[in-house]
């Protein structure tokens, strides 16, 4: 039996993050009852022209610089023929012959997958069918939304490396400010290619699976299709190139249409569109916005922060969680670590109800043995209070969170006598250390700190009784 290996290449559709559509000016929010969000632009009206959003073109050149792509300093936009009722001017505006970016890489442990290209390109309406009474209604919304497609070349070969690709372009564009990565939204949307062949043999015929929108329906439709094609394979049935749907429910694709080409949609470049010239100049103004990328980030914190790798995989794991870390560091650098577990275990991730700074000075204080852990709870509530009202007076915690009660009072002389005591009642132990036993000082600041009840920090105990035992 010869072994069959997939070859799949993926296309991402990733809706990028703009206040307005990227050839109109209409509301890019997601959402809104139907058809409030068009104008005649985007709603296909003969004689409107399209004018291209500026910030979208930034977007899709930080998404190209974070996968390492080569940015075309010439551009130029084309139209895509085809009818369909989501598409009212029976044209998309899209990238065929000078996409914005090309031949990228993205790395993915042992393995790189090549970026094909990136372009830039609009958004079909949404259609809604209702089955009774039979009708459709269409919704154009959605219609020149700004979306970029990220082509891969064929290099993934398993539906894990399909999903760690998506999860990994994901992270990079939320991080990036690119996209939201909504994929239940469909903000990011995964078409895959697949096709079997015996191993070394050139590639099979292909299957093009449309509109995945979770890492689920990427798995279930790649598995799927690899036992499909499997089969026709070894029973010698032809396969067709062809587009698929995947249907969630039953877990199976459905041919929806054989594959039309290139050629098929008759592309031309749109004369609407002035080729764009890009400059050295404002490739980098647009570098410079890129913030530092999650992989990066997990391996500072886990190797010069010493952060567990449980901590650090969820503090990357979320964006605004990773931002929030980042802020509380900026008041609070000394200590990344106690200011990780903080976030972790007391605020349990849920950073929005707070300002960084706040956190940072608080994280301070217990450290320092300054307040009171049992104290905690309370001033969280009132820290949240303060943020919800919008308060960003600088001293409102230590004003209006700790009150006098919460902080650690230590009477020296309490301390001292105690310590003394301690030092009396336990002559065996003050000998055997007086002789050079350093463990037994361990003894001696456990039966100290028990006599003061939490009165003194340790590091007043320590002090005190180091002195004391001189
Ligand atoms: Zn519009
Ligand atoms: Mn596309």
């Amino acid at each position: 039996m010869m072994k069959l290996v997939p070859t799949i290449g993926l296309e991402i559709h990733a809706e990028l993050m703009t206040a307005s559509k990227v050839f109109c000016s209409c509301s890019a929010e997601f959402g809104g009852s139907p058809n409030s969000r068009c104008c005649p632009g985007c709603s296909g009206f003969p004689g409107t022209l399209p004018v291209l959003n500026k910030r979208a073109v930034e977007l899709i050149i930080k998404a190209g610089k974070v996968m390492n792509c080569e940015i075309n300093r010439l551009t130029s936009w084309d139209k895509k023929n085809y009818f369909y009722p989501d598409l009212p001017r029976a044209y998309q505006i899209s990238q065929l012959n000078a996409p914005v970016c090309v031949n990228g890489n993205v790395e993915l442990g042992d393995t790189t997958v090549r970026i094909k290209q990136i372009h830039l390109e609009e958004d079909a309406g949404k259609l809604i069918h209702d089955q009774s009474p039979k009708y459709s209604l269409a919704d154009y919304n959605r219609s020149g939304m700004a979306l970029i497609e990220i082509v891969t070349e064929p290099d993934i070969h398993t539906a894990d490396e399909a999903c760690r690709f998506v999860e990994k372009v994901r992270a990079m564009l939320l991080y990036a400010d690119v996209c939201d990565g909504r994929m239940e939204q469909g903000s990011l949307r995964c078409d895959v290619n697949i096709s079997l062949a015996p191993e070394g043999q050139p590639l099979g015929v292909r299957a093009e699976v449309k509109n995945l929108n979770s890492l689920r329906s990427i798995t279930r439709a790649i598995e799927y299709e690899i036992s499909r094609q499997t089969q026709a394979i070894t029973n010698n049935i032809p396969l067709v190139q062809e587009t698929r749907r995947f249907n969630d429910a039953s877990g199976e694709t459905f041919a929806m249409r054989t594959k039309e080409n290139a050629h098929d949609y008759r592309y031309f470049p749109d004369p609407d569109i002035p080729v764009l010239k890009l400059t050295d100049a404002d490739l980098d103004a647009i570098y410079a916005t890129i913030p530092e990328m999650p992989e990066l980030r997990y391996e500072r914190y886990r190797n010069e922060m010493g952060i567990s790798e449980h901590n650090a995989k969820i503090i990357i794991n979320d964006k605004n969680v990773c931002n929030f870390f980042e802020g509380v560091l900026k008041e609070y650098g000394e200590n990344p670590k106690s200011v990780c577990n903080f976030i972790v275990n007391e605020l349990r991730n849920d950073v929005s109800q707070f300002y960084a700074a706040d956190i940072g000075r608080l994280v301070k204080y217990l450290n320092a043995d300054k307040i009171d852990r049992k104290y905690v709870g309370d001033i969280l509530n009132k820290l949240s209070r303060k943020k919800n009202e919008k308060n960003t007076d600088n001293d409102y915690l230590e004003k209006n969170c700790i009150e006098e009660s919460f902080w650690i009072k230590e009477d020296l002389d309490l301390v001292e006598n105690i310590i003394a005591g301690v030092i009396k009642n336990n002559p065996g132990p003050v000998e055997q250390y007086k002789s050079g036993e350093q463990k037994v000082f361990g003894f001696l600041m456990g039966q100290a700190s028990k006599a003061l009840k939490g009165a003194a920090t340790p590091a007043v105990i320590k002090e005190t009784l180091e002195r004391k035992l001189k």
